[in-house]
């Protein structure tokens, strides 16, 4: 079958990049089956999709936000539509199991809806002046271009907290999605224009990091970059944007934590450190990468976990008897190879995997086995450094306050977890643990988009996406001072 050429979309066209060059889109299950070919744009093409942004600012931030909203419901609606194709789509292009990537399209609908209808709310607020006959009160306008850069482990949904948001304040976008997962991001983008969005207002360009991501954080028309993905590219964003005086909002890594202690529900436990460690084979930033087991359960604890992680089936995410598709890519697969050597270097228990897995069908994917490693100390480098795959650390706690500790003794802090029949120690956990999400009974993922997502240190600059919590992202505030009194009133000073 002939492999399909996708192209850019800029002011409401789709076209190809003058470089005259594409990339291609390979399903990691299977490196030999070619996806799509995609624009491997220039400054060229930057330029012209900044342009178009530009140029449909005005028009866009004019539309009565609720209207704005009508056009992004459209889009929820059309989601839905073709939910089950654009899952389908996606593990392809990402290897995720299809469960998940039903999972991801959904969150997708949620955070459109919830945000689409912000379309009727932007709120600000009214407060009382400190003279008479004058009101004061705060709106909300639009920032300007909005540049959206996004990684490949949640292919329509990491953009959605990004685009929906954006534009139902008012803002246009220049969209960069990750290089390994361009469908999806087409497919989501060929969404707006069929639910009517008028042309400029979302520009999509694929590209290379240092070829399109860099210069369009230093465009000097982008007004926020918008940013997803490893804190170490995450830091050279922020360098680029502080220089230029420009906003900035960065979601980067994690090393996540289950704390387990020794009161927990222990099969409900293993459940909840499966479906953290294992989920998405490991490539979430709220992926739990180290379990604190209380030293009285950690025996009985470990040995139903290695025989649930010995179960776990890998294949093809396609297929639904497979548990655990393949990494992204082989730089992935390498560098998860490599942590697992680190941790045998730094003298951890190899419990279970440790290598690629090329048996069967899983021969030409990037497939890892589920990993275990034991007797892990807090400051080895698999305790404290993202590995972003199956690879899991069993650390050994004496106590909640020690778990506590081990927990925030990390750069990142994006998500935590605890299991206990205890409510206090859970409020106490509550309190303590430095992340911006803890579950309680529960495991490291599973983000509802109501809620504001992001982390403390290493894991983010403060913003926090999706809920209500956006807004201020994708809005600056204008504090408006109305003085119907007819005379000149002059606040702070004594007459
Ligand atoms: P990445 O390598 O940092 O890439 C993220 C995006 O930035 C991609 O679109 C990439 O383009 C682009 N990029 C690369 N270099 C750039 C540069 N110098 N300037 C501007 N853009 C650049 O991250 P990833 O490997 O895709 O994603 C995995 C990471 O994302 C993990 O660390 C994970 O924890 C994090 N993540 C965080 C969250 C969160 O909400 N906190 C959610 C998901 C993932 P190319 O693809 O073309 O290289």
């Amino acid at each position: 079958m002939a492999i399909r050429t996708y192209k850019n979309f800029i002011d409401g066209k789709w076209v190809a990049s003058s470089s005259g060059k594409t990339f291609d889109n390979i399903n990691p299950a299977n490196k030999k089956e070619i996806l799509g070919r995609f624009q491997k744009s220039n400054a060229n093409d930057l330029n012209n999709a900044v342009k178009s942004a530009v140029k449909a600012q005005e028009c866009w931030r004019n539309l009565p936000a609720p209207k704005r909203g009508e056009i992004l419901f459209r889009v929820g609606e059309l989601l839905i539509k073709h939910k089950e194709s654009l899952a389908q789509d996606m593990t392809r292009e990402m290897g995720k199991v299809l469960n998940e990537t039903r999972g991801d399209v959904q969150e997708a609908i949620d955070l459109t809806y919830y945000t689409a209808g912000e379309g009727r709310r932007l709120q600000g607020e009214t407060v009382p002046s400190e003279l008479n006959n004058k009101f004061c009160m705060t709106v909300r306008m639009p920032v300007g271009v909005v540049a959206a850069i996004t990684p490949w482990n949640f292919p329509i949904a990491i953009p959605s907290w990004k685009l929906i948001p954006a534009l139902i304040c008012g803002n246009t976008v220049v969209f960069k999605p990750a290089s390994d997962t361009p469908l999806s991001a087409y497919r989501f983008v060929k969404l707006f224009e069929e639910a009517g969005l008028p042309p400029g207002v979302l520009n999509f360009i694929t590209g290379t990091g240092t070829e399109i991501g860099e210069p369009l954080v230093e465009h000097h028309n982008i007004n926020l970059v918008s940013f997803t993905g490893s804190t170490d590219t995450g830091a050279k964003v922020a360098h680029k944007c502080a220089w230029n005086m420009k906003q900035y909002s960065l979601e980067m890594g994690g090393k996540n934590a289950i704390i387990v202690m020794d009161d927990a529900n222990l099969d409900l436990a293993v459940e909840g450190v499966i479906w953290g460690a294992f989920g998405t084979t490991g490539q979430r930033c709220t992926a739990c990468s180290r379990v604190i087991v209380h030293k009285k359960v950690l025996k009985k604890f470990t040995n139903l976990l290695l025989k649930r992680t010995k179960a776990l089936r890998l294949g093809d995410g396609l297929k639904n008897t497979t548990d655990v598709g393949p990494l992204i890519n082989e730089a992935q697969r390498q560098k998860v190879l490599g942590y697992c050597k680190v941790g045998v270097g730094e003298g951890a228990k190899l419990l279970l995997g440790g290598n690629v897995f090329k048996n069967g069908k899983c021969r030409n994917g990037f497939f890892f086995e589920p990993t275990l490693f034991a007797g892990v100390s807090p400051k080895m480098r698999i305790a404290q450094e993202e590995i972003f795959g199956p690879v899991l650390s069993i650390l050994e706690c004496k106590s909640l306050e020690n778990a506590v500790e081990i927990v925030n003794d990390s750069r990142f802090g994006l998500s935590s977890a605890i299991y206990t029949q205890d409510v206090n120690r859970a409020f106490k956990a509550i309190e303590k643990l430095d992340t911006g999400l803890t579950y309680i009974n529960s495991s490291t993922i599973g983000a509802e988009v109501q809620l504001p997502f992001g982390g403390t240190k290493g894991t983010g600059n403060g913003h926090r996406e999706a809920g209500t919590t956006a807004l201020e992202i994708f809005t600056e505030w204008k504090s408006v001072f109305v003085d119907y009194s007819g005379t000149l009133q002059k606040a702070q000073i004594e007459d």
